[in-house]
């Protein structure tokens, strides 16, 4: 049997045409008046290698027109960018897998315009060099009342930054309850390893007192800090020491005391039925030295990691080497200044597509629900509306959810047709519930629903 299959693979394998042959043929020479001939040849190489292995591994040899096509589709995914928009109709807001907060129109269109030259660095009225570091800081400082500000690459970074500059080769205190793993391998206690500031836990998962802080402080102690458990919550016999009194304890002291904050909230979730998340406002009030939380999450702007706080702290840590390696680009300080320039001026709910969902009424998901619904059926499809929950996400409010209105469809493979959309043009994610393939158009932009429909008519 093997013997007899080894002679097929082989016979099959000499059916290979070989590149050159490939290159004579029309197709390929249609290509080759747009491409150049070497992306063509590399193209050809690597079908020609993908349908050897396929031979190998026991199918047969395609004809060679079934070959040129397949040269035809791999030239052009090669020349696809592997990164492009998709329409969110999950019903999670934040989706970090999805790129976390759609930008406002204003924030894009800031974003795009920086991308050619700009004052990033230049002083235009001395008319000499400048800083990057000024564009967000004047903003960040009048919303918050902060002292100082100071953006970088993520949260992450700014975690890793100010434990850095301000702790290495120290001790920091932070309570067990809040040694967190935010995500996509993002730990607490490694990154302060990677610091090199030294770790001391106190208290124990579910609660932590001030004495516990108090009781760990040695003449080593830098900081104690504190980092918000942005993506689960602990039930029951639970004690969090108050940041206030955490604040306290560091500054009797001599020490200085962090927040690490995550979601970075300016304004309060809970006017839109979900629970309070702490702001930022709210951190700085309790007297803490220095605030961090991402630009990405409930801010919704660019992905940032923001520093905020005393100014003789953030002088620290914008003179830090590893600054430099964090730093932003121009784009995402423009994106990040627009976002801002929405809460000052106080529009930050009708224009930061993240706030704009949440406060999205009731009855105007459902008025689009239905609209999509009937829209659907006219074209024979089998849909309704029903009732379900949207989610804030993105390690904010973890637990909490939104009413609202999915369109479901009704289909018999849900999976298939998850997949078809998710592969179409464009590419368009919902969820599958109770068998039924469901689009939740909160996180739909009304910008977005042409597309939507045409990526809906495609595989309908
Ligand atoms: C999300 C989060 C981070 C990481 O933020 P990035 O901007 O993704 O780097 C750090 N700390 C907390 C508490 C978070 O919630």
């Amino acid at each position: 049997m093997k013997v007899i299959a080894k002679q097929n693979v082989q016979s099959e394998l000499r059916k290979l045409p070989s590149v050159d042959r490939l290159l004579k043929k029309p197709s390929t020479q249609t290509l080759l008046q747009e491409h150049s001939h070497d992306l063509v040849v590399t193209a050809i190489q690597e079908v020609l290698a993908d349908t050897r292995q396929a031979i190998l591994d026991g199918e047969t040899c395609p004809d060679t027109e079934d070959l040129c096509a397949r040269v035809t589709t791999h030239l052009s995914s090669m020349l696809r960018p592997s990164l492009y928009p998709v329409i969110n109709a999950t019903g999670v807001i934040i989706h970090t897998n999805l790129g976390r907060a759609p930008l406002s129109q204003v924030a894009q269109e800031a974003m795009r315009e920086t991308s050619a030259y700009s004052n990033l660095e230049y002083d235009l009225p001395a008319g000499k060099r400048g800083s990057r570091y000024v564009h967000a800081e004047a903003l960040l400082r009048r919303l918050t009342g902060a002292e100082a500000g100071l953006v970088v690459n993520n949260d992450a970074a700014a975690v890793l930054l100010i434990l850095t500059a301000l702790a290495k080769g120290r001790e920091v205190i932070i309570s067990r309850g809040q040694l967190v793993e935010i995500g996509g391998g993002f730990r607490i206690p490694e990154v302060m390893a990677q610091s090199g500031a030294h770790l001391v836990e106190v208290g124990t998962t579910n609660r932590t007192y001030l004495r516990d802080y108090e009781a760990a402080i040695t003449p080593n102690t830098a900081m104690l800090l504190h980092v918000h458990s942005s993506n689960f919550r602990i039930l029951g016999f639970v004690h969090e020491t108050p940041l206030t009194d955490m604040v306290n304890l560091a500054h009797a002291h001599g020490l200085l005391a962090v927040e690490d904050l995550g979601s970075g909230a300016l304004l309060d979730t809970a006017q839109f039925g979900l629970s309070h998340e702490p702001t930022v406002q709210e951190s700085l009030a309790t007297g803490v030295d220095l605030v961090c939380f991402s630009g990405d999450k409930l801010l919704g702007g660019p992905q940032a990691g923001i520093i905020i706080g005393k100014k003789s702290l953030i002088e620290i840590l914008k003179r830090h080497p590893l600054t430099r390696a964090l730093r932003v680009s121009k784009s995402v300080i423009a994106g990040l200044q627009a976002t801002l320039i929405h809460y000052l001026k106080g529009e930050a709910i009708q224009q930061i597509p993240v706030w704009q969902m949440m406060a999205m009424p009731m009855e105007h998901i459902q008025s689009r629900a239905l609209a999509l619904a009937t829209w659907l059926r006219e074209k024979s499809v089998s849909a309704d509306v029903t009732s379900g929950w949207s989610t804030v996400g993105g390690g904010s409010l973890p637990g909490e959810t939104l009413p609202t209105y999915l369109v479901a469809i009704h289909v018999d493979a849900p999976q298939e047709l998850a997949k078809r959309l998710r592969l179409g043009s464009p590419s368009v994610l919902g969820r599958i519930e109770k068998d039924s393939f469901v689009l939740d158009l909160r996180t739909v932009l009304p910008t977005e629903e042409a597309a939507l429909r045409k990526a809906l008519e495609a595989v309908f």
